[in-house]
């Protein structure tokens, strides 16, 4: 009898695998042939027929018509569904709150935000969050477009696995169990993580999948983060707090940091950073940015240093990890690219040869990554695993 049963988790287990590739190789490559899927995967034709069949009643794939160039038959086409459904993406930030609904072929369709301001309570925040929420649901309603869940990035530490925010400290939240919250509010699936690791996410998904398998995104803002997509999976580490790049240290000496140590790189390399080294009340980074553009005096050498203590930092990443791409975002992207090259040339001089060889590191150029990539992480975890959706919809 046990033997029956084994089979049974088997044959549901290879069949997730294979609605997961197929899945995956057509979000690669755009558009495919059944009988080039088959080939591509090492499945019998049967095999990858049957499983093409229920993606297609489920709506996750359709097929598109083609005429093959001189052959003259026409031939039928899959790809992913870009109305199969939609993901949520939600981040919340120190001073806003942006909730978007993105397909499967990546395109924003829904975005709204909000200012929120450090006055306000936790739960008045969180109730905004959940009004901006409920209006994309209601749009998504209203356009006949299936919600898949929602997916939340926060700056903090974030226990993916449980679904809970553990500690925000530039918010000063603590213990917030969003999954609990609202898959009982909204009654769809919820996942969290960090925001430097729904930024990778975010990137990597559809910005630059071809090229990049190991990516270090460093989300440089008030604090410093590092999302870290090793093998192309993001790797949260043995209980989840993976990626306190911020907090390596990069002097002994050095200014005191919010983790009550010194030289932290996060007191080198930061918002907040830049406003110690520069004594400026108040950092405005449009204008900071002009300065630099300007090759102000005063501002010019700060931002070298910190250029410099940035690819210094980005130096250990590599000779740890050989990554293939670092990318640079977060809050502080508008004066980013003036210390690229600095930051380049720190990370030549002080890293070994044969993991830097084939390093790009780079400024994002899209402001959105995190957002992006949290509705990213509800559209990874159906692509791990369609099977539930599926048997939902057949
Ligand atoms: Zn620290």
């Amino acid at each position: 009898m046990q033997r029956v049963v084994d089979k049974k988790a088997d044959q549901v287990t290879v069949r997730r695998l294979n609605m997961s590739a197929i899945l995956r190789l057509l979000r690669e490559r755009g558009t495919l042939a059944r009988a080039d899927l088959a080939k591509e995967l090492g499945m019998t034709r049967n095999t990858a027929s049957n499983i093409v069949t229920d993606l297609l009643q489920a709506g996750l794939v359709i097929e598109t018509e083609f005429r093959r160039a001189g052959a003259g038959r026409p031939g039928l086409l899959l790809e992913i569904a870009p109305n199969g459904g939609f993901a949520v993406g939600v981040e919340i930030d120190i001073s806003r709150i942006i909730v978007i609904a993105a397909d499967f072929n990546g395109e924003i369709l829904w975005e709204q935000s909000t200012a929120i301001s450090k006055e306000q309570t936790r739960d008045a925040c969180i109730a905004t969050a959940e009004l901006l929420v409920q209006d994309v649901l209601t749009w998504g309603k209203s356009e006949g477009f299936k919600p898949l869940g929602i997916g939340l990035g926060l700056a903090g530490l974030v226990d993916a696995e449980n679904g809970m925010l553990t500690y925000a400290p530039t918010l000063n939240w603590r213990e917030v169990p969003f999954k609990a919250l609202w898959e009982k509010r909204f009654e769809i699936p919820v996942y969290l993580d960090n925001e430097a690791n729904t930024s990778a996410l975010g990137y990597f998904t559809y910005s630059d999948r071809s090229k990049a398998r190991n990516l270090a995104y460093l989300s440089i803002g008030i604090g410093m983060a590092a999302g870290l997509m090793l093998e192309a999976h993001l790797f949260h580490g043995s209980n989840g707090f993976a990626g306190q790049a911020g907090h390596i240290k990069i002097r002994t000496d050095g200014a005191v940091c919010s983790c009550g140590d010194r030289g932290c790189w996060v007191t080198e390399v930061s918002i907040a950073a830049l406003q110690r080294k520069a004594n400026l009340t108040e950092v405005d980074l449009d204008a900071v940015g002009k300065a630099l553009r300007d090759k102000d005096p005063k501002l010019t050498p700060i931002a070298d240093e910190m250029a410099e203590m940035l690819g210094l930092g980005i130096a250990n990443l590599v000779n740890l990890l050989n990554i293939d791409t670092v990318v640079l975002g977060g809050a502080m992207r508008p004066i980013l690219p003036y210390m690229l090259e600095k930051a380049r040339s720190t990370v030549d001089a002080r890293s070994l040869n044969q993991p830097r060889a084939n390093t790009r590191i780079k400024v994002s150029g899209r402001d959105n990554d995190s957002v992006f990539g949290a509705a990213c992480l509800v559209l990874d975890s159906i692509m791990n695993d369609p099977v539930p959706l599926v048997r939902s919809m057949l």
